[in-house]
């Protein structure tokens, strides 16, 4: 088959028919979650200063240094299509003044997100997230349940075997200190690291923690861990995130190498993973975490906050392996055929009629012949045929056809709508 002229952008995809309908089982699933649990919706623009997120999400990330769509504005204005949700929700809060309304805030969202990476699974460029962030509130118990919101939604679409990793990176009273170990560790053994965390090493020596790479692995092995350098404040509060995991009997697992792809983050971070081979192939389902320190990086208000937000099209092509049960339209009733000019005229009115009532109508308008009309009808499995021909459009009546015993009546039209009701 030769190649259309016009294809989707590399990474970008079109979400047609056939994938609709997990979209809107998980939507379904988070606006239910979303409304019990009191989180109000907001949507920010695809669009946003090119420095909210260089400035947020830090410049020497893989997401700020590679990934981003940026453009520029006839008036000269450096825009970007939002990489994340974070950095722009946090935009918004100071924006619109949200701390001065009681808190915490708790707000969701979910829409397009775009980042320029090397399309593989579960990676795309254009792709879509939900996320929950809680903006306001310093204690551990919303770390646990936020990461508890998206453990449950997993849950609801039937994903099994789920793994919650969870980590502090601690905060500016004990990360530099860490860093500092950890940079003077890693420098001893620049040699044996592979090119990119030599980089790594310079700009951000943390992210060597999250390396996959097999000759880091054993240097990494005996790296000092975080977890042991905590300030008193960090490690009460990691502690208490676990209690309540606990509490609310949350199956997670330490992982002292989780740092995470943003620099935004304090305290607290997590990622859920579904562990199968498709699962671990695509990578995290989920990632979040605490970040006490932006909203003051980007508008000097000292608010703490934490949130997370999930990847749809990975959850989707997990679901995919299972059997879900997706909504399709519900089956009509009844099948309209029309016969004539003047009945596919009237034709359009009667099913209004219908729709107001609420009964559920099927039609084939681009057939004439009545056999082919009633053979689309059998193939839907309606109850009744509604035959409407010349002589019944002239006479403002109507044929009903039980499908079933083939027995027909005639209706008045202005009555059919009563008459199916209670048919
Ligand atoms: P992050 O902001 O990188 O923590 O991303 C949060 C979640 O979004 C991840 O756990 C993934 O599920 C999803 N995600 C991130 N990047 C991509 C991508 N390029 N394609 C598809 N999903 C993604």
């Amino acid at each position: 088959m030769t190649r259309p002229k016009f294809q989707a952008p590399t990474g970008m995809h079109d979400i047609i028919f056939t994938e609709q309908g997990y979209f809107k089982k998980i939507y379904n699933i988070v606006e239910n979650i979303a409304n019990f649990y009191r989180f109000e919706k907001i949507d920010t623009p695809i669009l946003e200063e090119t420095e909210l997120f260089s400035k947020g999400i830090g410049l020497s990330t893989d997401i700020v240094q590679k990934q981003m769509y940026g453009l520029r504005t006839k008036g000269g204005d450096s825009l970007t299509l939002r990489p994340e949700g974070t950095a722009p929700i946090v935009r918004a809060f100071i924006e619109k003044g949200m701390f001065n309304l009681p808190q915490p805030v708790k707000l969701w969202y979910s829409g397009p997100f775009f980042r320029y990476e090397r399309p593989q699974a579960g990676r795309y460029r254009q792709f879509h997230q939900f996320g929950f962030e809680v903006l306001g509130e310093r204690n551990p118990i919303i770390d646990a349940q936020i990461i508890q919101i998206f453990f449950q939604i997993l849950k609801s679409l039937k994903l099994k075997n789920l793994i919650i990793e969870v980590n502090s990176i601690g905060d500016s009273q004990c990360r530099p200190y860490y860093k500092k170990l950890l940079t003077s560790y890693f420098r001893s053994r620049e040699s044996s690291l592979c090119a990119n965390c030599r980089r790594r090493l310079r700009e951000n020596p943390l992210r060597i923690l999250d390396c996959k790479e097999e000759k880091c692995q054993p240097i990494k092995a005996q790296a000092p861990q975080l977890i042991d350098h905590l300030c008193k404040e960090c490690h009460w509060h990691f502690k208490e995130v676990l209690e309540f995991l606990d509490e609310l009997e949350i199956p997670y697992q330490l992982n002292p190498y989780l740092v995470r792809g943003l620099d935004y983050y304090t305290k607290t971070v997590f990622e859920i993973f579904e562990d199968t081979e498709e699962g671990r192939k695509q990578g995290a389902l989920v990632g979040g975490g605490r970040y006490d320190a932006l909203v003051k990086l980007l508008g000097r208000k000292d608010v703490p906050a934490c949130g997370g937000s999930a990847g749809i099209e990975r959850i989707v092509n997990l679901m995919k392996g299972k059997k879900i049960r997706l909504r399709s339209f519900p089956k009509p009733k009844i099948f309209l055929a029309q016969i004539g000019n003047l009945a596919k005229r009237k034709s359009l009115k009667i099913i209004e009629e219908f729709r107001k009532a609420k009964i559920e109508v099927a039609e084939s308008f681009g057939r004439d012949s009545l056999r082919a009309q009633l053979n689309r009808a059998n193939r839907i499995g309606v109850k009744f045929t509604l035959i409407l021909g010349q002589k019944e459009a002239l006479e403002g009546t109507i044929m009903v056809r039980n499908m079933k015993t083939g027995s027909q009546k005639i209706v008045k039209l202005d009555k059919i709508v009563k008459v199916m009701k209670k048919g």
